[in-house]
């Protein structure tokens, strides 16, 4: 499974499952903890250039006699992590050389993720949704890094995906991913988290956040998977970039790419932007 592009977008989530819960890298140089700033770290043209104001249900003002009422949503710092990337399936002696993945044991890499059965490939769907929702954040005055500032590189390994986060001392850290399940049948969301911990903070926050993630996704509409885990969360030893991080992280897998309602609201906009905003909300949601 090399070089070849579009085999590898194919592959199932059995071998996603061992990279798909890869959590990715690369943020260049994490910026002090700043509450109060809206920054985003990538330049990257951004599908969500349609987004409509996170702001205007909570007007700003500059009296000071009136505070900006509501305040501002939540202050932190969030890693976002888009699954995969676009230049991975090209780039398979790269992606596949060994690399940390915890509790001693070693990992590719990254993988290629999976596509639709119309060949719209993970990586695209989840920097999408990544950019989305990180503009969402900002809006609410959420710093929010990306560990990937494209779509057309390789990597980041996994093991610097996690060092994304710990870099950033990130309140929390958010992998987006979907799932390749190879029964078409198969649907619906979960999100997993590392267990059993192997920090403080892999312990309750973590737990906390993939809670608050699942909750937010149920109440946007999101069905629960129908394959892996336990009510909408999957409790995982063996998905490297959350085993590496020391700050609260989860990895959200969005739903099956191979199920046919799924794959359409993937791939269009406005089911990327409901992904988005359920995820951004939650992400506020846990912040709060
Ligand atoms: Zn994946």
């Amino acid at each position: 499974m090399s070089g070849v592009r579009r085999p590898l977008l194919l592959v199932t989530c059995l071998v996603v499952l061992a990279g798909c819960g890869t959590q990715a890298a690369g943020i260049p140089s994490p910026a002090p903890h700043s509450p109060t700033t809206a920054t985003t770290s990538s330049t990257a043209s951004s599908p969500a250039s349609s987004v409509p104001p996170a702001t205007s249900s909570a007007p700003r003002t500059t009296s000071k006699k009136k505070p900006p009422a509501p305040p501002p949503a939540a202050s932190g710092v969030v890693v976002i992590d888009p699954g995969h990337n676009g230049g991975n399936a090209a780039n398979p002696a790269a992606i596949n050389r060994q690399v940390p993945a915890g509790r001693g044991r070693t990992k590719p890499c990254n993988t290629t993720g999976t596509a639709t059965d119309a060949g719209f490939p993970e990586h695209a769907f989840t920097w999408a949704v990544s950019l989305r929702a990180r503009d969402i954040l900002a809006a609410r005055g959420v710093k929010v890094l990306l560990t990937r500032q494209n779509d057309t590189g390789i990597g980041p390994c996994v093991d610097a995906r996690a060092a994304a986060g710990n870099n950033a001392n990130a309140d929390a850290v958010v992998s987006i991913h979907a799932d390749g399940a190879t029964d078409p049948s198969a649907h619906g969301f979960h999100v997993a988290y590392s267990s059993p911990p192997l920090n403080a903070a892999q312990g309750e926050p973590s737990a906390r956040l993939a809670r608050t993630m699942r909750d937010g996704l149920r109440s946007a509409g999101f069905p629960l998977s129908t394959y892996i885990g336990s009510a909408g969360l999957s409790p995982r030893d063996d998905l490297g970039g959350l085993n590496l991080s020391t700050r609260p992280a989860v990895l959200v897998e969005c739903g099956n790419m191979r199920n046919a309602a799924e794959a359409a609201k993937f791939s269009a906009g406005a089911g990327q932007q409901a992904y988005a905003a359920a995820i951004a909300a939650a992400i506020l949601a846990y912040l709060r």
